[in-house]
């Protein structure tokens, strides 16, 4: 029997751990593919890093920081303690001494004329995550965030990495933009992954600046409606609370309730031009999301074998690999 091709949408640390339980779950011969956000790229000291997929990389590569859930383990900290002492602006941003070394790599093949897809590829040749990686754009879109300057109170659009990082997101946001967004294309290959995967499955990453993010690029949300598999959501929101992390108050940037319904009715159901045609949610979390089959499954990712079930749930809903199973069960 052939393999499931499974294409995961992504953030960073809630998609990489998800990605973990995928993999959990795999037989030999499926070929998992993630479509990742490139939203909270930035250039920082004339480096270009992607902290998304680097999560992704490291986690699924066992070169992350388990402790922190992003950047290399047995991290140094050498060159942000130069560039502080040169006063070289922006200091809010952790730049290890390892991580460099991927951005210096990064920044050289972009620079040669790489696009970032084959970066990433050629990256993840070391790492061996054993999922294809693939951003959701080899054009630059960065989200930007606007917020009242707490210095003079003027509107302004500051980096989407400056308002989680350096402000922990505690800084109002009114909204939130994509910038570049215009001008910018879907990744050829990412579109190909959509359109040629048994299932896709939404990983609970964070629904507005990873999930929204990546369905915003022009050329995606066709490629989503026309998807030949279905689709299957899992909420990052159990119990009416982000599960860790700061995603409640992107939520409330967008008017969205911080619940797991409140999510699924957001991405909306696939035949009404929105995103899902299942949604999984956890035990008494039960949403209502018209022309959304929603069902109840633990939803802790609290290792890789508790994630593969909510993964093996997903593709029952979507009908791939468990309907295969059962019909070996009942021998029909
Ligand atoms: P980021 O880019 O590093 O912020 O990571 P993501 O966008 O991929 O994921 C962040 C989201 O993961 C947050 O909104 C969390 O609610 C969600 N999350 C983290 N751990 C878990 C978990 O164990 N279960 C579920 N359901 N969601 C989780
Ligand atoms: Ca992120």
């Amino acid at each position: 029997m052939d393999g499931v091709k499974v294409t995961v949408l992504v953030g960073g640390v809630g998609g990489a751990r998800f990605l973990q339980g995928v993999l959990a779950a795999a037989a030999p011969g499926d070929a998992i593919r993630a479509v990742v956000n490139v939203g909270d790229d930035i250039w920082l000291h004339g480096l270009r890093v992607c902290p998304d997929l680097d999560t992704c990389m490291y986690t699924l590569g066992a070169g992350i920081d388990t402790e922190r859930g992003w950047g290399r383990a047995k991290e140094t900290w050498s060159v942000r303690e130069e560039l502080e002492a040169y006063g070289a602006d922006p200091t809010w941003f952790g730049l290890g001494d390892r991580d460099v070394a991927t951005h210096l790599v990064r920044t050289r093949m972009l620079r040669a004329g790489y696009p970032l897809s084959q970066v990433t590829a050629a990256l993840c040749d070391r790492w061996s995550p054993g999922v294809e990686l693939i951003p959701a754009s080899d054009d630059r879109i960065e989200t930007h965030v606007v917020v009242d300057d707490p210095s003079d109170g003027s509107r302004r659009a500051i980096h989407f990495q400056e308002w989680w990082v350096r402000h922990r997101a505690a800084l109002p946001a009114h909204s939130f933009a994509s910038v570049g967004r215009e001008q910018a294309t879907a990744c050829p290959a990412a579109l190909a992954a959509i359109a040629d995967a048994d299932v896709v499955l939404v990983a609970p990453s964070n629904p507005v600046v990873s999930i929204h993010t990546i369905v915003d690029v022009p050329a995606m949300r066709p490629a989503l409606s026309a998807a030949p598999g279905r689709v299957v959501g899992v909420s990052p929101i159990v119990d009416g609370h982000a599960v860790r992390g700061m995603a409640e108050a992107c939520l409330a940037a967008v008017d969205v309730p911080v619940s797991a319904e409140g999510v699924g009715r957001w991405y909306g159901a696939r035949t009404t031009g929105g995103l899902l045609d299942g949604w999984l949610v956890a035990p008494g979390d039960g949403a209502e999301v018209p022309g959304v089959e929603v069902r109840e499954v633990p939803l802790m990712m609290t290792d890789p074998d508790a994630t593969a079930a909510m993964v093996r749930a997903a593709y029952d809903l979507a009908g791939v690999r468990g309907a295969e199973r059962s019909r070996t069960v009942d021998g029909s």
